[in-house]
Order: C-alpha cells, then sequence, then structure tokens
C-alpha cells in the first residue's frame, strides 16, 4: 500500500511517501540554519517554520513521487518523543489531511522509526531475532524488536546524556559549529584517536557484573562523565596559553563515545541471540560508529542493517516505512482523537487505536 509519513518533532518537517517497503520520495525541509546561532533548537521558531513549511512539503512529496493525495492508502504521523509544540504542527496537519481525505491515520513513535527506516529495503521479510541500536539527539537505546509493529523491549539505555547531545556539547566546548555531530565526525578524520583516553562510562566491573550475575548498568550507557573529561583538557590547554588540538581532542572523544557504543551492543545482542541490529537516529551517520559497530558485530554473526545517510536524522520516509509494516501487518489505525506526547516511550511502537 501507499503511505505517507509526516515528520516534524524538532527541526525537520518531513514527507515522505512509501510503497511497501519501496521508498518513493522523501521531501526534508529544516529549519536548522535559524537555530545555529542560539547553538540548540529554539521551540518556538521550529513550530512556526514547520507551519509554513507544510504544505509546500506535501505537495512535493506528492509530485516527486507521481501520486495523488487520493491513491495514498493511510497517513501516519510521529506522535512523540519531541518537542511538543513541533509535534503538534505535524499532529495537526496530519488529522486535516486524514479528515478531508477520510485516510486511515497511524500515530507513530519517532525512535521505532529511526531504526525501522532500516526495513525499507524493497523486501517484505522481517529478519528474526531483530535489535536495534538507536543512537540520535535526544535517546541513547539498545532495543530487542521482538515485533517491530508492537513488540519493542528496552535493554539499555543512557543514563544521562544522549550520544547526540555529547557530540552537540562537546563541538561546542572545542569551538566547533553546531549541530556538532557531523563537525566533530570530519574533524576526527585529521584527529589521532588514542591521543587523549577518555573515560568509557559504565564499564567498570561494577556496573558490568557478568553474564549469570548482571551488574546495575551492564548494557546501559553513560556520557556526561566524558563530556567532563573533555571540558578539563581543554580547560588545561587554555590555561596553558597553548591551543587545543582540536582534531585530536575529537577524535580521542569519538573514540571513547563509539567503543562503548559498539561493546554494550554487542554484548547485549550476543546474550539475547539478537542476529540482526538496525541501526538508526541521527549519530548512526557517524562514520567510525558505523565501521566500529559494523566490525565488532560481524566478528559475533551479527549483521547490521545501516539506512543510507540521509535517512538517518529526522525525515518522513522513516515514518512511512513504520506506517506501512502497521498497515501490513493488519494494525489498527490510531484514529483522530490522540495528541501529541513529547514523552511517548519507546516501547510504544503506535498509538493504540481510539487513544
Ligand atoms: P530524537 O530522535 O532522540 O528525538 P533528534 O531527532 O533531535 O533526537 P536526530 O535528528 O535523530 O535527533 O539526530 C540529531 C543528532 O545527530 C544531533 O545531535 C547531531 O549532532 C547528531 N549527528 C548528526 N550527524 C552526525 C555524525 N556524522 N556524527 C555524530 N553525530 C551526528
Ligand atoms: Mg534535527
Ligand atoms: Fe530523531
Amino acid at each position: 500500500s501507499l503511505v505517507m509519513g509526516i515528520e516534524s518533532s524538532c527541526d525537520e518537517t518531513g514527507v515522505g511517501i512509501v510503497r511497501g517497503t519501496e521508498l518513493l520520495t522523501n521531501t526534508v525541509s529544516s529549519s536548522m540554519a535559524e537555530h545555529v546561532r542560539f547553538g540548540g533548537v529554539i521551540p518556538e521558531i521550529a513550530s512556526r517554520a514547520h507551519l509554513e513549511a507544510f504544505v509546500p512539503a506535501v505537495r512535493a512529496a506528492l509530485a516527486e513521487a507521481d501520486v495523488t493525495l487520493e491513491q495514498i492508502d493511510a497517513i501516519a504521523v510521529t506522535s512523540g518523543p519531541g518537542l511538543a509544540g513541533a509535534l503538534m504542527v505535524g499532529v495537526a496537519a496530519a488529522k486535516a489531511l486524514a479528515v478531508a481525505t477520510g485516510k486511515p491515520l497511524y500515530a507513530i513513535n519517532h525512535l521505532v522509526a529511526h531504526v525501522g527506516v532500516g526495513l525499507l529495503d524493497g523486501t517484505d521479510e522481517l529478519p528474526d531475532h531483530l535489535g536495534a541500536l538507536l543512537v540520535s539527539g535526544g535517546h541513547t537505546e539498545i532495543l530487542a524488536v521482538h515485533d517491530i509493529v508492537g513488540d519493542v523491549r528496552l535493554l539499555g539505555a543512557t543514563i544521562d546524556d544522549a550520544a547526540g547531545e555529547a557530540y552537540d556539547k562537546v563541538a561546542r566546548l572545542l569551538g566547533l559549529a553546531y549541530p556538532g555531530g557531523p563537525a566533530i565526525d570530519a574533524a576526527a578524520k585529521e584527529g589521532d584517536p588514542e591521543a587523549f583516553r577518555f573515560p568509557r562510562g559504565l564499564t567498570a566491573g561494577k556496573y558490568m557484573g557478568s553474564a549469570d550475575n548482571p551488574g546495575p548498568h551492564r548494557y546501559d550507557l553513560s556520557f556526561s562523565g566524558l563530556k567532563t573529561a573533555v571540558a578539563r583538557v581543554v580547560e588545561a590547554f587554555e590555561a596553558a596559553g597553548t591551543p587545543v588540538p582540536v582534531a585530536d581532542v575529537a577524535a580521542s572523544f569519538q573514540e571513547s563515545v563509539v567503543d562503548v557504543i559498539s561493546r554494550k551492543t554487542v554484548l547485549a545482542c550476543t546474550e539475547h541471540g539478537i542476529t540482526t541490529l538496525l541501526m538508526g537516529g541521527g549519530v548512526a551517520a557517524n562514520s567510525r560508529l558505523r565501521e566500529l559497530v559494523t566490525a565488532r558485530c560481524a566478528e559475533h554473526g551479527i549483521r547490521v542493517v545501516v539506512p543510507p545517510l540521509s535517512l538517518c536524522t529526522d525525515n518522513g520516509a522513516m515514518v512511512a516505512a513504520l506506517g506501512s509494516r502497521l498497515v501490513s501487518s493488519g494494525v489498527a489505525p490510531t484514529g483522530l482523537s490522540f495528541t501529541a506526547d513529547p514523552g511517548l516511550p519507546v516501547t510504544t511502537v503506535s498509538v493504540p487505536a481510539g487513544t
């Protein structure tokens, strides 16, 4: 079936259209340029930008996919998590489209969509023993995906900052541009990842325990200590009046992040019989993370599915992709009475009918 996905949880206004598991179009416009000077997304600006961008984005997506609104079988929209005001614009727009066209509407989870987009591969089969690594601006989670349309379980998560948040904060410390992920990714390519030995959060024995007797944070992650360690190093250079070796600090910081994420992910996968790992979220665009997770998973016979770069950060295609899975699995549409939920938990794949 033909499904339109609408995304507005942060600064991207995304409209994507899929046919089954085939991507037809992915239209994304972002208000990021308006947030850069504030060093973070300003909710009011993002909401207004969504309002302005929505109708042109729908028109562009339909034109690119060469379909009409009437031909669309179902509409899916991100109902959470995300910025309340930003989500509300997309939800209101999707409801209006659904009412005007009489199409079924699915309210779906942005985080599950981030990893579910990996299943947009043109084939209908779902791999068995699925897991997911979600690494984004607001979330960092290791998931067991028993059923992508209804049974997603949390194995581990960050106990403080999300991976993307850590990238953004460290980039600021290093005087790199916001958003920091791509800037650090690029700077790190020129640096030595072993120049500084930064801490690996929650990897000490007391947190890890053993497979038989797991510690309290065996699969959990923490990046705030790492960020503080980077700040101390930067301060020391500044106090000494010597230039901060930005590339070396960036590379060493990145190595700590990707080392811990990949180690804990492999551990969670092997101990839960996971043999295919979906990777998603903005930080899944990171070149070193893709490389190390793939290499370490390969050592344990785990296949990694990484979305193309354009589908890692927020977009409408991922929403359409998950919506399409819901339709083909016979999940009932949500209807029209739901509201945006900024704190929607990752275990709620889609909002149940009549909510
Ligand atoms: P969430 O999905 O948790 O609600 P979000 O939607 O704001 O958060 P995404 O759009 O998935 O987050 O990802 C944005 C984040 O990804 C930012 O923190 C950005 O710095 C980071 N990011 C983007 N590209 C890269 C990269 N190449 N390396 C590392 N981080 C990156
Ligand atoms: Mg964004
Ligand atoms: Fe996101």
